[in-house]
């Protein structure tokens, strides 16, 4: 694990989420060498920061974890996290990824994941990956599950009081750590980059992120994870139990004025999985749903949405068309009902924002690959070979490519992993029969 001593491979994946992994463990399980360049401190993705997945309401951290492992612990896979690729290109026959390890201010080969660094350090700061509703502190250990469990320090707002250098047993602090740029020599690239959401400052009419207790759905995704920042569902402002919590349906796709005019699939599924997940968790508390359309698209997804009706979740046909602060930290909606008349106005205790999924990387500047009017990469052929890019050896899947949910995530992290490995074969097959004429 953060081993930039082998520097060849015969695949190499850019994106370490639940794409990134399923493509890796398919390729090493038939034999091949793989090196995975993620950027975050640890792999897994947005599916390891969830709570519950739909359909099945399986915990996402329990079905998450055994796949990071299973990578991390692989003979042939080498995970290389903190890493930004720089550039990839493809260059006598083979894909050459240029990448850059930002410094963790932590020696990975001495760091145990003791957490004596974390414990002892005076100094907290905003824990992102509960939200932001939760301290964590300057230096820490990213989430409890992170592959790899190295702990990384936050130059920003680090003081260099020396207190976790003093208490670090295997002496693994390094303040004057550099990044370190390198390499990786591949046959095959597949690029799993995923999706971000749009975010909460993005739209006017919807408070551009000042308003108390409107939250996104990653964030409520956080509030009811059994290791959220509370462990169990409260207001941010003031510690209340909601009552009365409101979702809002398309606000960042489908929407012009975004830039986000396509639908980003997985939204309606995800406001319906965390109202009935809410309902179990505050059973007293009224639960509205705000949408357009509810496009429960996969199987098994419109009985979901028929078990969420009868649960008493309520669905608004609605547009919202503003978002402002009410009294004693409700959340004010104004929306205009299919069947009702003009404008109306609710108050609920909080309101959730399913924003818009646009996608996490542009390849401008690093690679010469093409991406759609969506801006998520584009397949030439995208009917017939949908993982396929336009450069030879490369091949994508998963959100990177457009929104989408796990199991077609999955689905097509293994036929990527597919096409790579005949693409693979057929350079064996080739340099075999070579080798046999000379
Ligand atoms: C609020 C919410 C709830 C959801 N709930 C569900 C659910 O219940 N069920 C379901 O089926 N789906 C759900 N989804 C969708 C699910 O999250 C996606 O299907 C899944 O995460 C896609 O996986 P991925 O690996 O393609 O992308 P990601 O999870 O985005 O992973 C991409 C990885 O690539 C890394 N990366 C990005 N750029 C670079 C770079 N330049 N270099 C190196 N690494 C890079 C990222 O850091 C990340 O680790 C939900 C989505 C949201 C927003």
């Amino acid at each position: 694990m953060d081993n930039s001593r082998n520097v060849d491979f015969d695949a190499v994946v850019i994106g370490g989420g639940i794409a990134g992994l399923q493509s890796a463990l398919d390729l090493a399980d038939q034999g091949y060498t793989v090196a995975v360049v993620e950027k975050d401190a640890s792999v897994g993705g947005k599916m390891i920061r969830l709570s519950k997945v739909f359909p099945t309401l399986d915990c996402a951290s329990c079905i998450t974890t055994p796949k990071m492992a299973a990578a991390a612990h692989h003979d042939r896979i080498t995970l290389f996290t903190y890493c930004d690729l720089q550039s990839l290109r493809r260059t006598g026959g083979m894909v050459r990824a240029e990448v850059q390890q930002k410094p963790r201010y932590v020696d990975a080969h001495k760091c145990i994941g003791c957490r004596q660094c974390e414990y002892n350090c005076p100094v907290m700061v905003s824990d992102r990956e509960q939200g932001g509703f939760s301290p964590t502190k300057a230096i820490a250990i990213p989430f409890s599950n992170a592959i790899p469990q190295i702990a990384v320090l936050n130059p920003q707002h680090c003081m260099l009081c020396g207190r976790c250098e003093k208490v670090c047993p295997t002496q693994a602090i390094d303040y004057f750590q550099e990044p370190r740029s390198f390499t990786l020599t591949a046959k095959v690239a597949l690029i799993t980059t995923g999706f971000e959401m749009t975010t909460l400052g993005d739209k006017p009419q919807y408070g551009r992120g000042r308003i108390p207790n409107l939250i996104d759905a990653l964030q409520m995704e956080r509030l009811l994870a059994p290791h959220g920042p509370y462990n169990r569902v409260l207001r941010p402002s003031d510690g209340k139990v909601p009552d009365r919590i409101a979702y809002i349906q398309c606000a960042g796709s489908r929407d012009k004025s975004m830039g986000v005019s396509y639908c980003s699939r997985v939204c309606c599924m995800y406001a319906i999985k965390q109202a009935m997940l809410l309902s179990g968790a505050l059973p007293l508390a009224d639960i509205t749903i705000y949408y357009m359309d509810i496009r429960a698209f996969g199987k098994g997804y419109e009985q979901f949405f028929q078990n969420a009706q009868a649960m008493g979740i309520n669905f608004v046909k609605a547009k919202v068309a503003a978002v402002e602060p009410g009294p004693d930290g409700a959340v004010r909606l104004h929306y205009e009902a299919q069947d009702g008349d003009g404008v109306s106005t609710a108050e609920h205790d909080m309101a959730v924002l399913s924003l818009g999924l646009i996608p996490a990387w542009n390849p401008e500047g690093i690679c010469p690959l093409a991406t759609g009017p969506d801006h998520f990469l584009e397949s030439p052929r995208p009917k017939l070979s949908p993982v396929a890019t336009v450069m030879e050896g490369v091949f994508t899947a998963g959100a990177a490519v457009g929104p989408k949910d796990i199991v077609d995530t999955i689905t097509e992290a293994g036929n990527a992993a597919m096409a790579a490995g005949k693409y693979l074969a057929a350079l064996r097959a080739s340099s075999a029969r070579k080798h046999l004429v000379a």
